[in-house]
């Protein structure tokens, strides 16, 4: 569908005005190219080449529509490219895929036959939140029915919620109440989310080790753990983590050389991720001790025998993953400070959680926190893989461009081939963006279009 949206005569002589020009065509090729980005880079420049037959063949944007090149923005996040971040998220894919089914970037097929587990890793409770649940039929579930005779918290306010809540419930997430939810360990736990993490990859190899009787050296002899790991934020605001965790022998891709299953593997996981602790200094001297919550998910993907998931479900549900943000509290991608938090009309909670994060970044154990409360303190990657996973985005992302290449070549007929050679490169930016609302208007709607279509030949497949 496209959104019907109300056009002031500005736009409307706009969008006339492009659609009228002679490079019309030219300039919807140029969206067509940029995959319908929401604000392409738009370049001018020129390249020149000295073709095998020593014919001087180039390239200049003077004669492009605005005498410019619009290429992609390349943006992660949904909110901000809703374009960009679905081709990230199928080179994420390509990654992920790559790695727990093999036979495709540089990923032997043995690697199918390596203990694989998906695992979840929360965030423990801050206080009780709103939220939805399953009851043992899988139906939906009460919030958080009161047990026994109800009794208010100190606040006066109540611990229960009896309500069912629907998925766009804007209560979903929120604390019952605010005065009781612990807000810096929240924010403490999203700061110190990385180390955490690095701390349970080291619990878990020491785990694994224990496992097969073997001492931490013998051990990384035998055997490497390798991960792909994503950080999503949840409801309430914290951060919790998505991996896809395999064992491999010393080399690269080799099988590892200890005896344990998928199965053994997940239960590592999981006694890892409940024992891991992390003790952090909290602004009034005391310390707050950070571990993972007791929700705590491992699917096995294969190992030999038959997983609980297969690895195009696993690579997907990461892959899924790794396109949001924390854009979706309202904070945007900017910076924030508690002067600019009210203009952008998020929840109480988030409110809450931005000023704890900026009075907790004036503590020292905490320097450099201020410039993350857009982020609700988490300063992570969103994504991030051992070395040892599979092939890199970058690896993908050059594939992939010098397959656009050559397609631009064949099309335009130019000697782009291996005996060319670049004489003369020069680039500069013009700008970000549409020139025009109009524009704008026009490069939305045909991205609207393009995914239908996509859509469409998805469901006809
Ligand atoms: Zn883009
Ligand atoms: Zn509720
Ligand atoms: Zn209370």
């Amino acid at each position: 569908m496209i959104p019907r949206v109300e056009l002031s005569p500005q736009v409307v002589k706009e969008i006339v005005h492009r659609a009228g020009r002679p490079d019309f065509e030219r300039w919807s090729e140029q969206l067509h190219s940029c995959g319908y980005c929401s604000r392409p880079v738009r370049l001018r420049g020129r390249v020149a080449y000295h073709s095998a037959d020593g014919r001087r063949v180039g390239y200049s944007t003077d004669g492009e529509p605005d005498r410019v090149l619009m290429i992609r923005c390349g943006n992660r996040r949904a909110a901000v490219c809703p374009s960009c971040s679905y081709e990230y998220a199928g080179d994420m894919w390509q990654l992920l895929y790559a790695g727990a089914a093999g036979g495709r970037k540089g990923v032997p097929e043995s690697i199918r036959s390596h203990p694989l587990v998906f695992a979840t890793l929360t965030a423990p409770g801050f206080g009780p939140v709103h939220t939805t649940r399953a009851d043992r039929t899988g139906g939906h579930a009460r919030c958080r029915p009161a047990h026994g005779t109800p009794r208010p918290c100190p606040h006066g306010r109540p611990t229960w919620c009896t309500a069912i809540h629907g998925e766009d419930d804007p209560r979903l997430g929120q604390p019952l109440c605010p005065d009781c939810y612990d807000y810096p360990a929240h924010i403490a736990f999203n700061w110190h989310a990385p180390e955490l993490w690095r701390r349970f990859t080291i619990t878990l190899r020491r785990t694994l080790a224990q496992q097969a009787g073997l001492t931490a050296k013998q051990f990384s002899q035998r055997c490497r753990v390798s991960f792909v790991k994503v950080a999503e934020f949840q409801r309430r605001g914290v951060v919790h983590f998505h991996g896809l965790i395999r064992l491999d022998g010393p080399g690269d891709f080799d099988l590892p050389q200890i005896d344990l299953d998928s199965a053994a593997l997940a239960q590592a996981i999981r006694q890892a991720a409940s024992h891991v602790r992390l003790t952090v200094e909290m602004p009034d001297g005391s310390g707050l001790v950070l571990r993972f919550g007791a929700q705590l998910d491992t699917q096995t993907v294969n190992g030999g025998t038959t997983g609980q998931l297969t690895p195009e479900h696993a690579a997907r549900y990461i892959a899924k993953y790794a396109t949001k943000s924390a854009e979706d509290f309202g904070l945007g991608e900017r910076r924030v400070t508690p002067e600019t938090l009210p203009l952008l009309n998020v929840t109480d909670h988030v409110d809450r959680l931005v000023r704890t994060a900026w009075h907790l970044g004036e503590h020292p154990a905490y320097e450099g926190l201020q410039r993350w409360v857009h982020m609700l303190g988490f300063r992570g990657h969103f994504a991030s893989k051992s070395r040892h996973y599979s092939t890199t985005l970058g690896a993908i992302r050059s594939e992939r461009r010098t397959y656009r290449q050559r397609q631009a070549a064949e099309h335009s007929h130019e000697l782009l081939d291996n005996k060319t050679t670049l004489v003369v490169s020069h680039w500069e930016l013009s700008g970000v963006g549409y020139l025009t609302r109009g524009d704008t208007t026009l490069a939305h709607s045909a991205a609207v279009r393009a995914r239908e279509r996509r859509q469409a030949a998805r469901d006809a497949a």
